[in-house]
């Protein structure tokens, strides 16, 4: 039996891409390892499969007792397969915090906290002597960029965008051009219904006993999108509030060529004047663009409180 690679569930650009890339980087050393994915591949990751003419990895839903596996962009079991208590964990590599995890035997740890999982298989690559050629190189400059936003995300750091740009010249891939369209066809919400485009990147924050859920969506035109599903996207926010009991809920319309965020915040008054205190900020009718805000993680999350 192969040993599986996965990353999280509702699988990212990083989470796929850097599967791939575990793969091959087994495959250079005799080891029988196959990229697996928890979930669907999002139209910008489609655009990297399509661009490079490989094939997604399979569905992975669950793995068997013993199963040996290599985690990557994830440790936490709750992003992580069913059944990953009972599998033997050989290896991780990922960017993220720690938790919820442990393991029966000692494993191979790699976790940095850089932009993105690929930035480490490229150092992983290297110290091992192994061959990048130009469609492993691709692989790791998209996934960079999807995680980093073309290097505008806070969560940047110098080492991904070394890593990106060194190779980006080493294979005269003309790295601004490519990732642009790689993220745009990550925005192309036409075939999704109000409830999809909801989903495709939403997460539940508590702080005390209040709970929020704050929804990121990628556009390369705020104005286009806001006239023509804005407000489809706020009736399904309205019904998930009733629906969770949340406090609030906020949207996050992100313009990936210009790094700003239009920020639409529905709940309780009570909430939504909390939330003006927090940003600083004063809604007009019911929405606020912050300029340079394009990270949940790093600059929506911390403030909500
Ligand atoms: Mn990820
Ligand atoms: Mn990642």
């Amino acid at each position: 039996m192969s040993i599986l690679i996965f990353g999280h569930k509702n699988p990212d650009t990083d989470s796929v891409i850097s599967s791939l890339i575990m793969e091959e980087f087994c495959r250079q050393q005799g080891i029988d390892a196959v990229a697996c994915m928890l979930g669907e591949v999002s139209l910008e990751t489609k655009y990297i499969l399509d661009y490079l003419n490989v094939d997604a990895p399979k569905y992975l839903d669950k793995v068997e007792a013993g199963q040996e596996v290599i985690l990557v962009d994830h440790n936490e079991f709750g992003q992580s397969v069913e059944g990953i208590e009972n599998a033997t964990i050989l290896r991780v590599v990922d960017h993220h915090r720690v938790a919820n995890f442990n393991t029966a035997g000692p494993l191979d740890m790699r976790l940095m906290p850089v932009g993105c999982t690929a930035t480490i298989m490229n150092m992983l690559f290297k110290e091992n002597g192994l061959t990048i050629d130009k469609k492993i190189a691709t692989m790791m400059i998209s996934a960079i960029c999807s995680d980093t936003l073309l290097f505008k995300s806070p969560t940047t750091t110098k080492v991904d965008e070394d890593i990106a740009r060194g190779l980006a010249a080493e294979f005269d891939i003309d790295i601004e051009n490519y990732a642009m369209e790689m993220l745009k066809a990550g925005t192309d919400l036409s075939s999704k219904t109000d409830q999809e485009v909801m989903s495709i990147d939403s997460k539940q924050f508590s702080v005390g006993d209040r709970l929020f859920e704050v929804a990121q969506v990628n556009t390369a035109d705020i104005n286009e999108l806001t006239a023509t599903r804005l407000a489809g996207l706020v009736e399904v926010m309205e019904a998930k509030i009733a629906n969770d009991g949340l406090g609030m809920f906020l949207l996050m319309i992100t313009d990936i060529v210009n790094s700003n965020s239009l920020l639409v915040p529905r709940g309780n008054q009570a909430e939504i004047e909390k939330f003006e205190q927090n940003f600083n900020t004063k809604l007009e009718n019911g929405q606020v663009l912050l300029e340079g805000v394009v990270s949940r993680k790093k600059q929506i999350v911390p403030n909500l409180k």
